[in-house]
């Protein structure tokens, strides 16, 4: 290559200068490679990407906000205090040590990260105990994008290398980023697509830098009354820009995971579809946009009830085509639902709370090999909407 650049240089040179700087441009611009991360570096987080998502295995995300944890303790008429938020993650981090069968990752919160458990041990330390690995919300939340319509770009990528390094040190293997768009008559804009893409890619690109899997999150929320098919169109498109944004930042696709919307209708739209129709549409959304070098996609619940989400992601892994990837959960309120309700804020039902959460993990663990048979006997609780209009995590 080196040769034939210079040769052609020599050639220039006799020709004239114009031709020269003509051709200098043509092959500067062509694509180079630079060393990013070594041989070591890209087994480490392929190997942590791999452990996230081995068979029967998702994510427990538990990495709400303060802000989002007070209106989940509202609801059961709890304080929004640092020790009732501890009290409840405690609760959700001691459950039985089996439940590393069906969650091979959990996302923190940073004040999470440096509390203790009811044990007196620090909880990443009572998560890895278990065999499960720590990851942490990265991102500082959005901010507008001006001139749109009401669309947004995540912040936080100031002091993000500092921040992932000190995670590192102190237990975690991988990170989160949210991004959120939206769907309506002129949204999501070509503006936010390529912003939000791009943001995504330089955060998964600092995180591997340190040593964290980043798990890319670009959701599209369930806002509106747009039809499968629209959703499908979308998601398409965004997830397009956002692989096109990771092989530009040299990302290393196998050290990453996915954390999209699954495809459905919007929440106000009057068609009801199907969990088949659901998961074929989301299947072939994914077949179209994102390589197979991708170890995992981790879907974001959305507002689904704890049932849909259960029953659409092992639709998803009953779709006759084939999946290259891991398919598997990323559940924040599709996990947390019923063993809050159970809670309500009182030590004496906390048995009854890590119940509660145990059987949701399991039975998703199930839907992500496609196994879980539904007994039919699903109680009310799992069976609510958790949608919330323009969700804030
Ligand atoms: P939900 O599953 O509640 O949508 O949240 C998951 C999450 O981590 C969003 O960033």
């Amino acid at each position: 290559m080196q040769n034939w650049v210079n040769r052609s240089l020599q050639l220039c040179a006799w020709r004239g200068k114009d031709c020269c700087n003509t051709l200098k441009l043509t092959v500067f611009q062509m694509t180079h490679q630079f060393p990013s991360l070594s041989p070591e570096q890209k087994k480490e987080l392929a190997d942590i990407a791999q452990r996230i998502v081995a068979p029967g295995k998702g994510i427990l995300a538990a990495d709400e906000s303060t802000g989002t944890m007070g209106k989940r303790l509202q609801k059961i008429n709890v304080e929004n205090n640092e020790e009732n938020r501890r009290c409840f993650r405690d609760l959700l981090f001691s459950t039985d040590a089996s439940i590393s069968k069906c969650v091979g990752g959990v996302i923190f919160f940073h004040e999470t990260l440096y509390q203790k458990s009811d044990s007196g041990k620090l909880f990443p330390q009572v998560i890895k105990d278990k065999g499960i690995v720590v990851g942490i919300k990265v991102d500082k939340g959005t901010a507008g994008l001006n001139g749109t319509d009401g669309e947004t770009t995540t912040q936080g990528l100031d002091g993000l290398s500092e921040r992932c390094a000190q995670y590192k040190k102190d237990g975690c293997d991988f990170a989160k980023w949210r991004c959120v768009l939206k769907i309506s008559d002129g949204c999501p804009s070509a503006l936010a697509i390529a912003e939000n893409a791009n943001v995504l890619a330089r955060y998964a690109s600092i995180c591997q830098q340190n040593g964290l899997v980043p798990i890319v999150e670009p959701e599209i929320l369930p806002d509106g009354d747009h039809d499968l098919q629209r959703c499908q169109y979308v998601t398409e498109k965004v997830l397009a820009a956002v692989y096109k944004a990771l092989s530009d930042h040299h990302v290393y696709l196998e050290g990453t995971l996915l954390k999209p919307n699954m495809v459905t209708a919007g929440h106000s739209c009057t068609t009801k579809y199907t969990p088949q129709q659901v998961a074929m549409a989301t299947v072939t959304a994914l077949r179209r946009t994102v390589p197979a070098a991708v170890p995992g996609i981790c879907f974001l619940s959305g507002g689904q009830s704890e049932e849909e989400a259960s029953l659409n992601l092992n639709a998803i892994n009953q779709v006759p085509l084939h999946r290259p990837w891991k398919l598997t959960f990323s559940y924040g309120r599709a996990l947390q639902a019923s063993a809050l309700a159970a809670w309500q804020g009182k030590a004496a039902n906390k048995a009854a709370a890590q119940k509660a959460f145990c059987d949701r993990a399991e039975i998703n663990g199930l839907a992500s090999k496609g196994e879980y048979k539904p007994t039919g006997s699903a109680d009310s609780s799992s069976m609510q909407s958790l949608y919330t209009a323009s969700y804030v995590y």
